[in-house]
């Protein structure tokens, strides 16, 4: 195995492994990564939602021991905690985390379990993002380079010209499912007969908190059923890190 270069600034090193790599995706995309560069330097987040099967799928393919960091926000569906643990088994993927936000936190911040609709940014701020970077500075502290997300292109303006290989501050993120189309995760649903996450079926497209979340009409973009009647369409720990700049105090 190639090791990257550690000098080389994340900007550098994911240009480089976009010459190398660039016209590669999904499972053939991780498989060199990993066997070529990344191995054991390497993790996958993960919200076990909608369309999560077919990304966990293909790392578990690859390699079930890869971290798989899972953010339980404390505001999930139940469904989509008992989903996480049936998906996990299901794959043989060996080395979920499970990462929450601090308790203490939540009590100083958000006694009532009503930020969400006061302050929605507040809310992902303490629930999503400081969670993640809190692992993500932990992961990066033993040698963690590079993290995969199962985001593509598709889905909205903000990620219509997402590459597969991107720098993230003092990571790089992998996007192996970047160019895919809602067609082709339907397609690797059926041809792995993968388990649907619960909700699917009950008209949920895109799935993330219970307040924030709601069913989509048939035919209608999977991502409005998020925040909806709100200009908020991400959550925040896919904007880059290097940008962040929102310390809990
Ligand atoms: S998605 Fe909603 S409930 Fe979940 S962290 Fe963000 S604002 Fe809070």
């Amino acid at each position: 195995m190639t090791r990257p270069d550690i000098a080389l600034s994340p900007e550098a090193l994911a240009a480089q492994l976009r010459g190398k790599y660039g016209h590669l995706s999904g499972g053939s995309l991780l498989e060199a990564l990993v066997s070529n560069e990344l191995g054991g330097q390497i993790m996958l987040s993960s919200s076990f939602g909608a369309e999560s099967a077919v990304l966990l799928d293909l790392v578990a393919q690859v390699d079930p021991t890869i971290p798989v960091i899972f953010l339980d926000t404390r505001r999930l569906f139940g469904e989509t905690l008992r989903y996480q643990k049936t998906l996990a088994d299901h794959l043989g993927l060996e080395d979920v985390r499970i990462v929450r936000p601090d308790d203490g936190v939540l009590q100083r911040l958000d006694p009532e379990d009503m930020l969400f609709a006061s302050d929605p940014d507040k809310c992902c701020e303490i629930r999503k993002v400081a969670p993640l970077d809190k692992i993500l500075t932990k992961m990066g502290n033993l040698g963690f380079k590079a993290w995969i997300t199962g985001r593509k292109n598709f889905q909205s303006d903000t990620r219509s010209a997402m590459p597969s290989i991107e720098a993230d501050a003092d990571f790089i993120k992998i996007n192996p499912l970047a160019d895919w189309s809602s067609d082709d995760i339907k397609q690797a649903y059926l041809a792995k007969n993968l388990p649907p996450h619960p909700l699917v079926a009950d008209g949920f497209k895109s799935l993330g908190c219970m307040p924030c979340t709601v069913r989509v009409a048939e035919g209608a973009d999977a991502r409005s059923g998020r925040w909806a009647g709100r200009t908020k369409s991400e959550c925040g720990i896919h904007i880059s890190r290097s940008a962040a700049s929102s310390p809990i105090n």
